[in-house]
């Protein structure tokens, strides 16, 4: 029989439990699927914006998976070394598959980057996803016009978090906290900005075209910047998603305002040179204009343009974060790997795999991680032969428990789903996420969890 740690529950590893319980090739086999959280789901519950039911509805599949019988959850359990060393996990399993995303943002590298009221975008979206290690700034009071850096699908996320109204967000599983903050934002003016043109967007089609059908919230997008690309003026070269996001912008460009009391700005070609301060706070942000370099990219011009901002989300991107004990490629913030296979100075690390966005960085949509995962889990069963030679404890968690951890179980996790359910109906909502450490863990400890 192989035993099988996966670590990391968001999509990528749930999907490598699932592909690892649901074939023939090597029969029985059992996966404890750890989680530094007592919550599973990764960034489905942590970064999947409130408002998307849908997407977060995909929740239902993972939980199939983490419920089957060969499956098991483990919440709380840190991997590293200020928890279970990486090197002690190796003892305890046939075979460790890192699934850990890329939990850090990439940085501006501008000055002002660091001044009161700019964020990164993962700092607001865990606000209001409720992540027990988010910060409780409130981000909006005082806040007239927010600035959006990056036009990827997070920036568009945040965006529209930010138009929304509060007859919106209620019905959201959103933290108390954070809806009640947003309910009071003056924010009525947010520009979105891009540093190359609209055809070059990372955005989505569906994603934008939400925005254009908001409450109350107008789109603006000024057709001389838009006429900057080649691409936008003559589309028929482009891949057709591109073409797809040309054509909403276009149909933007052209209606007249509706005049909402929110206006959602979308700009291009204006690349982030410096952060400026009003007092203590920022105040705006210095962009210069770029124009298409012919290549792809984009050269300055020497003009420069200060967009006022009170709130500032800096949306550009995730980057993976190294674990200790593992080896990793700080260029990319990945880890080394030949088909999932993690490498260590070259070779072949046999037992250890990575999947999701630790193993590719961070891009693409949830399914991606599907055949990311099936393709590192092919190769632990070419291993399995070698790996189940080795012999491991009979059962690593009674192993966790007499080193003095003490993992969130299923019932635990479902302990703090009924204590969100009870949450929302005190508050006359509907499931409302608990926002810290301190409920979470009382509620799964009250379901008699060890
Ligand atoms: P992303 O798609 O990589 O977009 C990052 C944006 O930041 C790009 O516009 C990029 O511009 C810009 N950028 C990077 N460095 C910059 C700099 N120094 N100055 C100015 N702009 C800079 O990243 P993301 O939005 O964080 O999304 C991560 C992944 O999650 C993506 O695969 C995304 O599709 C996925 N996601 C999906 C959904 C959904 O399906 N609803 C929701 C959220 C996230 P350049 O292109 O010029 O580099």
């Amino acid at each position: 029989m192989l035993r099988v740690a996966v670590v990391g529950s968001g999509p990528s590893g749930v999907y490598a439990a699932q592909s690892l319980v649901q074939q023939s090739q090597v029969p029985g086999v059992r996966v404890d699927v750890l989680d530094r959280l007592p919550c599973p789901y990764g960034l489905v519950r942590y970064g999947v914006a409130p408002d998307h039911e849908k997407i977060k509805s995909l929740q239902n599949n993972l939980r199939t998976v983490l419920e089957h019988e060969r499956v098991r959850f483990l919440g709380g359990v840190r991997v590293g070394p200020d928890g279970l060393p990486t090197a002690r996990l190796r003892e305890l399993y046939h075979a460790v598959v890192y699934c850990v995303g890329a939990a850090a943002d990439r940085r501006l590298g501008v000055p002002g980057e660091e001044l009161p009221g700019s964020w990164s975008a993962t700092e607001f979206v865990s606000w209001y996803s409720a992540h027990p290690d988010a910060v409780s700034d409130g981000f909006v009071p005082g806040a007239r016009a927010a600035v959006v850096i990056g036009v990827g699908n997070v920036a568009v996320d945040v965006t529209r978090i930010l138009a929304r109204g509060v007859a919106e967000l209620s019905p959201t599983d959103m933290p108390q906290g954070a809806l009640a903050a947003l309910s009071h934002s003056q924010v009525r003016e947010i520009q979105m900005v891009g540093r190359r043109g609209p055809s070059q967007a990372r955005f989505t089609t569906k994603e934008l075209r939400e925005l254009g059908g908001l409450p109350d919230t107008d789109v603006v997008v000024d057709p001389a910047e838009l006429a900057l690309d080649p691409g936008y003026a003559d589309p028929s070269g482009l891949p057709a998603a591109q073409r797809r996001n040309v054509e909403v912008m276009r149909g933007w460009a052209e209606r007249p305002p509706s005049g909402g009391s929110r206006r959602i700005r979308l700009r291009f070609f204006l690349r982030p040179v410096e952060l400026l301060p009003e007092g203590e706070r920022v105040g705006a942000v210095r962009f210069e204009r770029t124009v298409p370099d012919g290549h792809g990219g984009v050269t300055g011009t020497g003009r420069y343009e200060d967009i006022e901002a009170q709130l500032v989300l800096r949306s550009v991107g995730y980057r993976g974060v190294p674990l200790d004990g593992l080896p990793f490629d700080a260029e990319h913030g990945t880890v080394p790997h030949l088909a999932g296979r993690v490498l260590r100075d070259g070779s072949v690390a046999p037992g250890e795999y990575v999947a999701g966005w630790i193993k590719r960085g961070p891009t693409g949509v949830i399914g991606t991680n599907r055949p990311c995962a099936k393709e590192t889990v092919t190769s632990l069963l070419e291993d399995a032969p070698a790996l189940a030679q080795r012999e491991v404890p009979d059962d690593p968690l009674n192993v966790l428990r007499t080193e003095g951890l003490s993992p969130v179980e299923w019932t635990g996790w479902q302990a703090i789903e009924r204590a969100e359910a009870e949450l929302g109906a005190s508050l006359g909502r509907g499931v409302v996420k608990l926002p810290d450490w301190r409920s979470l863990m009382q509620a799964a400890r009250a379901a008699g969890a060890p």
